[in-house]
């Protein structure tokens, strides 16, 4: 285990390679690769013989079903599964039952994953790709980080996106396409916050939907990921020695998580995309209440198949989400990968002759495989072709300009903002992140087909009239010197985020972070210039120990191929910034409900029953993220939903109607200021505490509406509210229930600035008053 999780996170992750510790790090590597055999021993199944297609899902149509019972397109995805199971030998269906590249998931290879088909029966092999950036082969349009797409709240947009990152996994070749991430955001440092969309359930859930619609419209199998309760990567160890290597490392990790929690901030995205249809899930590396995620009963049988009626596949993430052999194909996973160590020929035969797999699960398991892809008609149309020119690239850039410019967000302006050419004629862009593509690490890497980097936008926009200097800011006293010779200085910081590991600190001086210490930079340019702006393209929220003494702030996040062009149409006001937050900005890392608590971040070395070597308690319950916040009247440094404007907003008129839970709010908004504008109206519930013990937070999002306005003009925004916005999950029942009480209905600008308030009852409760 130490051998494997090792060498995957240094292989996946060059800024593994390329932070401070390289050098012990490439010794380890070698070291590794020594003692763990180069990590190439895989168990390639009888069919890799059999496969008449090429790497990266080339290969022939001579291969699609044809002449067979099973090829009848006229017959039920349930009938054709039945007749091709019938046909195939229990060594074909094991063999179905895993992947079949062990090294398929590093960067370079054709495809993310490959599953053999077999050609006696006119099954085709099936390819896999990342992912939520755009697709990991090769060059693609690269997307903003989904949390750019989150603070757009953009549902049309996640729906564009999700069409246009299948649409290249189709053209390069694939069938199935590990996107989106849907873990809502727990701990801020963690290393895949980038991927995600935040720390709220409900927009990941509004998000997610549109992300996977798109996505099989194109005749794409959509695999959403990572079921479940997966938040952290670890925090690697300064002194790398085994078991201690990695401190609360995703694969060895148990999430002790009580049922409500689990239900009311981990599961609805994953159960709304089951609802949307999707067709594949990617079980998580971590264990959850003792159980590993793609062994749990609990999570793949009862909830996700008999309570969503989910009927897709379930995957396993790669190389280690899968423990063991007969607790997960028992538990409903039905694939692993890369390839099969736990699920080999050899290990699952043996559980069948021992009678502790059935057949009939076997069934079940391959049966789930082949159901979905018939269901997308898979067996019914060539082999998608590796074929870069069949790619609308400009459409999809469009796509990847449209999210940057919504995704990012205006937290701070003392009015320096929009740039006024005329007032200016010297700019300094301080910080080597301005000059380059900034990603986050990980199997979310992606190579952009073009670039367009900030330094480049700024400079173009800025024309021949203003002179515009760059400096790398790896000197804070030389940039401060021209800081101080300029009108306007702008300083882009980054983190380091990268799958892998966790960031180690908040600060923009951690590990990962190109060892500059960014924040001294910044303090250095401001104390010399208040008219300082400072652009982050970080993967999570960070701290702002300076933020009150710089003019303005943009969160730009991984803005993507054309972020540049975004941040500088931004800078310049030609276009008026309207994301919002997905995440709150605390003021201080003690701030956090997991600070200087160990047992709830990274967790304690304390030894599972299945494997698992370290705990995290979730202690906090459902107080996550504004959750936390608001519960604990902790103030931010920003909130979750903020996003200021080059306008403002007004918001008036507040309207309800329909009973019971079902219900129309709707809230007039005027554009009060003297610029077209689009604001992103919310709408957050308080609901009552149900009981002793049953804390609710003081707001929860259950609305949002985006509205493009001109200077003094008036639009209504209308949310539509049901039985689940009004619920939460009862223990002793096992079910949604709405508690008898009062409910406030809140709209406004942002979690913290909600004007307009009007409290209904529910379920025979009653409202002061
Ligand atoms: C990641 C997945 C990814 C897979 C294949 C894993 O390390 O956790 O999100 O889809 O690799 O690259």
């Amino acid at each position: 285990m130490f051998c494997s999780y090792t060498m995957e996170t240094m292989i996946k992750n060059p800024a593994f390679l390329r932070s401070s510790h390289a050098g012990i790090s490439f010794l380890l590597l070698l070291l590794l690769l020594t003692a763990c055999g180069g990590g190439g021993s895989g168990n390639l199944d009888a069919g890799a013989e059999n496969d008449t297609s090429v790497g990266g899902g080339g290969g022939t149509s001579t291969s699609r079903c044809s002449g067979f019972p099973w090829c009848d397109a006229s017959l039920t995805p349930e009938q054709r599964t039945a007749l091709m199971l019938a046909e195939l030998t229990l060594e074909e269906k094991l063999q179905l039952m895993a992947g079949d590249d062990p090294d398929s998931a590093n960067n370079g290879e054709p495809a993310v994953g490959v599953a053999n088909g077999i050609e006696r029966i006119g099954l085709n092999t099936v390819f896999y790709s990342d992912g939520p950036v755009g697709v990991r082969e090769g060059m693609t349009t690269a997307h903003p980080a989904p949390l750019a797409l989150a603070s757009s709240f953009n549902r049309e947009l996640a729906r564009q996106t999700g069409a246009a990152i299948a649409n290249e996994v189709k053209h390069k070749g694939n069938d199935v396409l590990h996107a989106p991430t849907v873990d809502v955001v727990r701990i801020y440092t963690s290393g895949r916050v980038f991927e995600t969309f935040g720390e709220d359930p409900y927009l990941s859930a509004e998000l997610g939907v549109p992300w996977v619609e798109g996505g099989e419209s194109e005749g794409v199998i959509v695999n959403i990921k990572h079921y479940t309760v997966y938040h952290q990567e670890g925090l690697i160890n300064p002194i790398p020695v085994p078991i201690t290597a990695v401190i609360g490392s995703r694969f060895l990790y148990d999430a002790v998580i009580d049922e409500r929690t689990l239900r009311e901030l981990n599961l609805p995205a994953f159960e709304a995309a089951v609802q949307a249809g999707v067709g594949s899930v990617m079980c998580a590396y971590n264990y959850v209440n003792g159980d590993p995620a793609c062994a749990s009963t609990h999570l793949l049988q009862t909830i996700l198949r008999d309570e969503w009626g989910f009927d897709g596949f379930v995957l396993t993430d790669y190389y280690f989400a899968q423990k063991d052999t007969i607790n997960s194909a028992n538990a409903g996973n039905d694939l692993e990968m890369p390839f099969g160590v736990h699920y080999s020929q050899t290990n699952l035969q043996n559980a069948i002759s021992a009678g502790q797999i059935s057949e009939a699960t076997i069934d079940e398991r391959v049966g789930n495989i082949l159901r979905t892809l018939f269901r997308y008609g898979f067996m019914d149309r060539a082999n998608y072709e590796s074929d870069d020119d069949a790619i609308d690239q400009a459409a999809h850039a469009a796509i990847a300009l449209q999210t940057a410019e919504q995704g990012t967000v205006l937290l701070k302006n003392d009015g320096v903002l929009p740039l006024n050419p005329a007032a200016i004629s010297r700019i300094a862009i301080i910080g080597e992140s301005s000059d380059r593509y900034v990603n986050g690490g990980g199997s979310s890497a992606v190579m952009p087909f073009s670039l367009i980097t900030p330094r480049q936008a700024i400079t173009d926009r800025a024309g021949g009239g203003i002179e515009v200097i760059y400096h790398p800011g790896d000197n804070a006293v030389s940039a401060a010197a021209l800081a101080a010779s300029v009108d306007i200085p702008i300083v882009f910081v980054t983190d380091g985020a990268t799958e892998g590991q966790d960031r180690v600190c908040m600060n923009l001086t951690c590990i990962g972070d190109d060892g500059q210490n960014q924040d001294d930079l910044i303090a250095a340019v401001a104390a010399v210039n208040p008219d300082t702006i400072v652009v982050l393209q970080t993967g999570s929220a960070v701290l702002t120990p300076w933020r009150n003494d710089i003019a303005a702030l943009l969160e730009a996040w991984y803005p993507g191929q054309n972020g540049g062009a975004a941040i500088a149409g931004i800078l310049f006001g030609d276009i008026n910034p309207q994301g919002k937050l997905p995440l709150t900005f605390p003021d201080s890392e003690d701030d956090t409900h997991y600070a200087n608590n160990p047992a709830q971040y990274p967790g304690l070395a304390i030894a599972g029953p299945n494997g698992s070597t370290f705990q995290v308690q979730y202690s906090e319950g459902i107080f996550t993220g504004y959750r936390h916040f608001d519960e604990n009247g902790i103030a931010p440094a920003y909130p979750y939903g903020f996003g200021l404007s080059y306008t403002s907003f007004g918001y008036s008129n507040l309207q309800v109607t329909g009973s019971g839970p079902d219900l129309t709010v709707s809230a007039t908004i005027t554009n009060t200021g003297t610029r077209a504008g689009t604001e992103i109206a919310q709408l957050y519930l308080s609901l009552p505490d149900p009981g002793p013990g049953v804390a609710q937070p003081p707001v929860q999002l259950k609305g949002f509406e985006r509205i493009t306005l001109n200077p003094g003009q008036s639009g209504v925004v209308t949310f539509t509210l049901n039985d689940r916005s009004f619920s939460y999950w009862d223990v002793t029942t096992d079910q949604w229930q709405i508690a008898p009480g009062c409910y406030g209905i809140r709209v406004g600008s942002h979690s913290r600035a909600l004007p307009l308030n009007q409290n209904i009852a529910q379920n025979g409760g009653s409202c002061p008053p």
